[in-house]
């Protein structure tokens, strides 16, 4: 997808909706709200009656809502029994078959756990599924990208720099940008400039193209010394949501930016607001 600067979305369906469980009527609120993409949450599991999924494809078409996915919490792809790796591949499969039936062209899942293995073997692994997924994906015809999350605890797999070589080594794989866990996992990344500096390393490891196809995750959030983080709303947060938006505009990104703040449709308004404050 082509995209003329950031589109501002929700995680999962707007609280506001009468039927907090039906996707179809969430594109609809996201649409009344002057939202412009929602990202579908299966982060409990990947099921969808196929109507469902071919009328939310019709319905995000002709309001112009694109869609993006979160595949199941319950993935990792360095767990210690095989048939749990295996059933991990699966579930990435199942929500990329399902987001592709929806439309959906960018799907975030969170890859694995380190376990307190090597973060070496743990990337040669989860590269190596990453591999499997893109294969399989490809012989059903299924072009969806792949976007491991930057992920907010340090026993998560999924910082920057690991994403960043996945993405140089698996063709479908780009990372989902998620400022507030960067924030969170470093206790660092809260400030105008290095949010520009971590877009500027973005565009240098891997050409512009990454800073003007994007998915971005941003909220409140806090942690604590165990790492355990909370979801805020950002106005209750230490994040500074308005100088990552104002590094965003200045370095000229585009593609999608879904908010998981508590209050959803609230903060993503105000995001998106305050983006389109901002003069060139
Ligand atoms: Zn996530």
């Amino acid at each position: 997808m082509q995209f003329d600067n950031l589109l501002f979305g929700t995680a999962g369906v707007p609280n506001s909706t009468p039927k907090k469980n039906n996707p179809i009527d969430g594109v609809k609120a996201i649409h009344e709200l002057g939202l412009d993409c929602m990202q579908l949450e299966f982060a409990h599991g990947v099921r969808m009656k196929e109507e469902v999924s071919s009328d939310l494809r019709k319905v995000s078409y002709e309001l112009g809502i694109p869609l993006t996915s979160h595949g199941p919490y319950y993935i990792n792809l360095n767990a210690r029994e095989q048939d749990k790796i295996d059933s991990s591949v699966e579930r990435i499969i199942q929500t990329a078959k399902i987001s592709d039936l929806c439309g959906a062209e960018s799907m975030t899942f969170h890859a694995a756990f380190y376990m307190k293995d090597s973060p070496y073997d743990v990337f040669d692994l989860v590269e190596k599924s990453l591999n499997v997924i893109e294969e399989r994906l490809g012989r059903l015809d299924i072009e969806i990208e792949l976007r491991p999350e930057l992920t907010g605890k340090t026993s998560q797999f999924g910082s920057l720099e690991e994403l960043i070589s996945l993405t140089k080594s698996v063709n479908s794989c780009s990372p989902c940008m998620d400022f507030s866990h960067l924030f969170a996992r470093t206790g660092q990344y809260n400030s105008y400039q290095e949010f520009a500096d971590v877009l500027d390393k973005l565009k240098t490891e891997l050409g512009t193209h990454a800073l003007e196809q994007m998915h971005i995750h941003i909220s409140g959030i806090s942690s604590n010394s165990k790492g355990d983080l909370k979801h805020l709303n950002l106005e209750d947060s230490k994040f500074n949501w308005k100088e990552l938006i104002r590094s965003l505009k200045d370095k000229g990104c585009k593609g999608y930016v879904i908010c998981n703040s508590p209050n959803l449709e609230k903060d993503a308004l105000m995001l998106k607001e305050y983006y389109h404050s901002l003069t060139e």
